[in-house]
Order: structure tokens, then sequence, then C-alpha cells
């Protein structure tokens, strides 16, 4: 990636790659929404992307978001925050407080966490369930197996919505192979709402898969490298 290129370049060739692969894929225009990933990247470049129209963030780390979401600039401007970094039980409650959506449950114990504190004159917490796509022990992620069970099971919370599914698969440059553990996730999802859930999100696709996502029936794709750079630390 060129170091002259603005973010309001990449978000502009990013917004291009998805309508691109909308039509390749006979998808409908405006069908798949652009989640703009700024873990670890300054605030000043959030207010960039903000600047250009972006409003949908993603973020990993709690205080880093936190301090994100409490400048004074974003914090008038409306923006919509989801949480896609691991989730552990000391972090719900902030979580629950702050957030429009979370992209990673897992497990029903922090869905039920979520849905206690979730405040309520706040709109119920907007859920995607994290699957485990590729088999690998290391990813997070509920399995195949696991799934029917926990969405049933996180639908009736009744201070979460339940919108869909999120998958990070095992990273490969092979478009074919890219497209197979997003196909597996895209039919679960298929099956889920042929039983009765009323699901409209498929969270997958990144800066390096996001066609192979588009293809398969992503609604959101999570984009951070192609729009900030490549990171170069961890908070
Ligand atoms: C970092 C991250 C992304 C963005 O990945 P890029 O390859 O930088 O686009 C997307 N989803 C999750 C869950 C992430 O942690």
């Amino acid at each position: 990636m060129d170091a002259t290129e603005t973010i309001q370049d990449r978000l502009t060739s990013i917004r291009a790659r998805i309508t691109r692969a909308e039509r390749e894929f006979g998808r409908a225009p405006g069908s798949v929404q652009l989640l703009a990933v700024s873990k670890t990247v300054p605030v000043k470049q959030v207010h960039d992307a903000f600047l250009c129209g972006q409003r949908q963030f993603g973020e990993n780390y709690l205080q880093e978001a936190m301090s994100k979401m409490t400048d004074p600039m974003l914090a008038r401007a409306g923006l919509e925050w989801h949480f896609i970094g691991t989730l552990q039980s000391n972090k719900t409650h902030k979580i629950a407080h702050y957030f429009n959506w979370v992209h990673t449950i897992d497990r029903l114990s922090i869905a039920q966490r979520l849905n206690d504190q979730r405040p309520a004159q706040l709109p119920p917490l907007n859920i995607c369930l994290q699957v485990n796509s590729s088999g690998e022990a290391s990813k997070g992620g509920v399995d195949m197996e696991h799934l029917p069970s926990l969405a049933a099971a996180v639908a009736r919370l009744p201070r979460l919505r339940l919108r869909g599914l999120m998958t990070i698969p095992q990273a490969t440059t092979d478009f074919d192979q890219q497209r197979l553990p997003l196909r597996r996730v895209r039919e679960a999802w298929e099956r889920l709402r042929d039983s009765g859930l009323p699901l409209d999100t498929l969270s997958m696709g990144m800066s390096d898969d996001l066609e192979a996502a588009i293809a398969e029936g992503a609604t959101l794709v999570r984009i951070g490298t192609a729009i900030f750079g490549k990171r170069v630390k961890s908070p």
C-alpha cells in the first residue's frame, strides 16, 4: 500500500471493491455494509474516516475503544460501535453499556451476562454468534454442532437481539479455498433462518478475503488494514 494514500483514497477504493463484488456475484447493490476496524489506530485516523462518511467502527480492545468513544468529536457523532474482540467476563459490563453490537459470542454464559447488564434505557444489544469455521482449536467460536442450541438460547434473551453469525476463517490466498469455510457458515445461517430465527447479518470478510465473503453472502465486511494501513503494534 502506498504511504501517500489517504484514508479517503483507501475508503473510496474499498467501497469500490465492495460495489464491484456485489455486481459480480449477483448481490443487491448496497446489501453489504462496511465496518471499519479501527483497533490500534490513532483517534485522528478515526476522525478522518468519520469525515469521509464512515459511521460503523469495530474495536477489539475495550480500554482503547472507550477512549475513542469518549473523544469529544466522536462522542457527538452518533457512531455505531461493534465489539469484535475476545470477550472476557470482566469486560461485559462496559461492553453492555457502550457498544451497539457484539460479534464474538461463543457461549451462553457470556451472552447471559451481557443480557443482564444491558441498561434498560438502551435498545437491545445486537449480537452475532462467532462460528469456528475452520476447525482450528486455537480459534474462538462455537463449533457447528453446538451452534443451533446456542442460537436458540441466545434468541430467547430479551435484552439481546440475535442478528446473525460471524467468522474468522483460516487465512489463505486461494479464492476457492477462501470460499469453503465461508460457505459452511452461510449454510448454517440459512438453516437457522429456516428454523424460524429472524437473522439478517452475516459478518464475514476482511481485507484479504472480502470478495470471497461477498460471493458467499456476507452482509457486513470487517475491514482494517485496507483502510488504515498495516497495523504496527498492539496497544
Ligand atoms: C483485525 C480484525 C479484522 C480486520 O482485519 P484486516 O485484515 O486488517 O482487514 C476483522 N475482524 C476481526 C475480528 C479482527 O480482529
